[in-house]
This record gives structure tokens, sequence and C-alpha cells, in this order.
């Protein structure tokens, strides 16, 4: 099932979000649905607060870049209650959209390398290091659990120029071909 997508001044995406359990119900067609909602959506990344829900709770599928670059392709993951356990010092500077912020894309600088604690759809308990994109992309969707946005982390200039473009998201009307609230 399709969901909405909640967009930018929506008070969820500002949440901090909480950790579920394995009783949390319905959570197999929640993963489900979140995939859908996102592949309608042609994103690559979804938090669950971006369907409205405060739980720490993200799908990542990187199919659509499999063209390009087959191992990145390839990347698809469920992650539960994650827990950032490292991050490099080391940042590079990357271009990032969000589904919740559509229209905007802006150069954001990320943690280079991370190490990340997290369940699986299933509950089993993983502890993993990623590097360069899926990092960036890992991180840009932690950050949705933590009520934080891309658009943050944009240089203050930038920002001040993306901020009229914010606020008319804000207000309703933002223009995308998928479903929003
Ligand atoms: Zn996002």
């Amino acid at each position: 099932m399709i969901l909405p997508i909640y967009t930018y001044g929506n008070a969820v995406l500002r949440k901090q979000a909480e950790e579920i359990g394995p009783d949390y119900p319905e959570l197999k067609k929640l993963i489900d649905d979140m995939f859908e909602t996102m592949y309608h959506a042609d994103g690559v990344g979804l938090a669950a607060p971006q369907i409205g829900l405060p739980i720490r709770l993200l799908v990542i599928d990187l199919a659509p870049l499999k063209d390009e670059d087959p191992e990145l392709g390839s990347f698809k993951t469920v992650m539960i209650n994650p827990v950032m356990l490292e991050m490099s010092e080391e940042e590079v500077e990357g271009n990032e959209g969000c589904l919740s912020i559509p229209g905007i894309s802006e150069k954001v600088f990320r943690a280079e390398w991370i190490k990340i604690q997290y369940f699986d759809a299933d509950f089993k308990q993983h502890t993993e290091e990623f590097e360069d994109y899926i990092a960036r992309v890992i991180q840009h969707e932690y950050d949705h659990l933590e009520g934080s946005l891309f658009t943050d982390h944009v240089n203050p200039l930038r920002r001040q120029m993306i901020k009229s473009k914010l606020n008319n998201i804000a207000k309703g009307k933002a223009q995308c071909d998928y479903k929003i609230k």
C-alpha cells in the first residue's frame, strides 16, 4: 500500500523517534508498505517519520543505481532501532535530496565512514561498517530518526537561499507526483 509522504513542516519530522520491539503491530506489512511508497516516489531511502510514524525504522534500496554501479545497486536493507556507533572524522561532500523536501537538492558534508548497529526485519542484530555513498544514505535516513533533515546541514548561505522554497513546502505548496501530507 502506498502511503502519503509527510513533507517539511510536519512536526513528526522533528521528533526523536522511539525504539520498537518485535511485537510492533504488522511490522512486516509496514516494511513492505514503506518499500512500495519509496519505489513509487522514485526514492532510494525512507524513514518511518516520513510516513508519519515516529519510530526507529528505515528502509534503503539502491537498485536505481545498478546501471552506473552494480555493487551499489545491489544494496538493500531494513534497519530497526539503529544505533550509530562510530563515524569517521573525515567528511565528504555530496548532493542530497529528500522525499519530504521535494524540489530541493543541495550539497551536504557527511562522514566518509560509519559503524552502525541495527536489527533486521527478523530482529536479528547486526554490526556493520559502511563507506562512501551507502554511508551517506544511511546517515541521511538515520538523521530522520533523530528529527534532523539534510537541509539542517546545508551551509548558512545556501540555507538562506532555499528558505523561501522550504516555507512554500511547509505551506503545502510543494509540487511532486507522489502523494504527500
Ligand atoms: Zn530524507
